[in-house]
């Protein structure tokens, strides 16, 4: 179930070995329970419902414990590693940059600043100018939303205010990131939710057939919104928990109808960026527009906490010196990780393997897909992302608990997957590095398979 516990009695599986998977104790491991009890003691309860596998390390695409197990990761620990986990190159940077002796400076210059907003503002399309380092994809919303916000006011006076966002969107866990996020079951606890902030249906075609852009505007006009109480409107490039996307036509006519309302619109491109979508460098490249803001976070640096927003420069220059900054933007030690993580993702031409690879992945998936139509309702995604929606046999109605047992039973088979979590808890995500070799992918697609056997009962 979504939000689901993993028992903590371990528990006798088969044995795995191959090149990239080796399980060969209890799962979880019983010398691991001592570590798990003091998580389950020490934490909050939140912070349980990841699979019962204790990271000791991690390569390329691989995730070791201690113990000798080993998992062909096709997570990326939520979609972070888009360079591979643990990449030396990488360490390297990193601890390069720490010897110097260098391990924080605030807003102070510095060149490793100075390095990343440039290479960022270089890896962006022309129209892209600035770059604010933060910390957390969520900082990146927020601020977003604030610069959007701001010049909603300017140009429109205090009318000009609203945030238009989408149902299902997850943009953080913060107060504002919650606002504008797309499932009210997170949001509950604000109870005085902004009403300048609405959201309309996600154009995806299949939760929401009707993916005319009509529908957006007759949906504001139900909502009594109008353009000229508009700010700015912000979605994920694909959404995140289900991993569709919207058609390129529906964005491009959102992009002329912002352009012509003084409306600023935002791409949270946490998930998509950096290669993760296949084709592009940068996701919305997809739907053939440039977007005014650019959220990024996760895979920017394929390791250390770091995020940005990147924009135009009539927007990013809204604040005066001094008053839009952070403790720990641009900290020395993530810049240089994301430097390194930039470079290996260019060098080796990771954008070009998400596209080769991601075309096999979602054609094995199809298939995989199609061998089991009664419960495979739908596969999302692109590149290296996707999402296999399931359901109760034969209908429509998500089924949380197959999910659950198909990532469960994968784990135990040494294929991580991170757990379907919340609204979207009945579909199993796929994100593996991009560093991703063929071998890999199919060795993957056909555990998930025998999970998913297994899971419906079958073997
Ligand atoms: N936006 C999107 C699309 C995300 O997927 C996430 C994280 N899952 C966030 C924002 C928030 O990022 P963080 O957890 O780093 O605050």
């Amino acid at each position: 179930m979504p939000g689901a516990t993993y028992p903590l009695e371990p528990q006798v599986v088969p044995p795995v070995d191959t090149p990239y998977r080796r399980i060969q104790t209890k799962i979880p491991v019983p010398e691991s329970l001592s570590t798990l009890e003091d998580l389950r003691r020490y934490e909050p309860l939140s912070m349980t419902g990841q699979p019962l596998v204790v990271w000791d390390r991690a390569e390329g695409c691989q995730v070791h414990d201690k113990w000798g197990n080993m998992w062909l990761d096709w997570s990326s620990g939520v979609l972070v590693t888009n360079a591979g986990h643990g990449r030396k190159e990488l360490i390297a940077a990193i601890c390069e940059q720490a010897r110097h002796g260098l391990l924080h400076n605030y807003c102070f210059p510095s060149e490793h600043r100075a390095k990343l907003a440039k290479r960022l503002v270089e890896l962006a399309p022309e129209g892209i100018e600035k770059c604010f380092l933060l910390t957390t994809g969520s900082e990146a919303t927020e601020c977003a939303v604030k610069l959007a916000r701001t010049h909603g006011l300017t140009v429109g006076g205090r009318e000009k205010i609203g945030l238009v966002s989408f149902q299902h969107a997850f943009h953080g866990r913060t107060l504002g990131a919650q606002m504008i996020g797309g499932i009210p079951s997170l949001k509950e606890w604000i109870v005085n939710l902004d009403p300048a902030m609405v959201q309309v249906a996600f154009p995806d075609g299949f939760r929401c057939p009707d993916t005319s852009f009509d529908f957006f505007l007759k949906q504001l006009d139900q909502q009594g919104v109008a353009p000229s109480q508009t700010a700015g409107v912000i979605t994920e490039t694909y959404q995140g928990g289900g991993a569709s996307f919207a058609p390129p036509e529906y964005i491009q006519a959102l992009r002329a109808w912002c352009d012509e309302h003084d409306i600023v619109l935002i791409m949270d491109e946490v998930q998509a960026a950096f290669g993760r979508t296949g084709t592009h460098f940068w996701g919305f490249q997809h739907y053939g527009i440039l977007p005014d803001l650019i959220c990024c976070g996760k895979g920017i640096s394929s390791s250390l906490p770091l995020s940005c927003v990147l924009g135009k420069t009539d927007l990013m220059d809204q604040y005066p010196a001094g008053s839009m900054t952070s403790t720990h933007t641009g900290n020395p030690v993530c810049c240089a990780a994301a430097l390194a993580s930039l470079d290996l993702i260019v060098n080796e031409k990771l954008v070009d393997n998400a596209t080769r690879m991601g075309a096999l992945l979602h054609r094995l998936l199809g298939e995989l897909k199609d061998r089991h139509p009664e419960v495979c309702a739908s596969l999302q995604g692109k590149g290296l992302v996707a999402g296999l929606h399931l359901v109760k046999p034969g209908g429509v109605e998500p089924d949380p608990d197959l999910a659950f047992q198909v990532v469960k039973r994968s784990v135990e088979k040494g294929l991580l997957f991170f757990s379907p979590v919340g609204f979207q808890g009945a579909t199993v995500k796929i994100s593996p590095p991009l560093t991703i070799n063929e071998a890999q992918v199919r060795e993957g697609a056909e555990t998930l398979e025998e999970a998913l056997g297994e899971a419906l009962g079958q073997t």
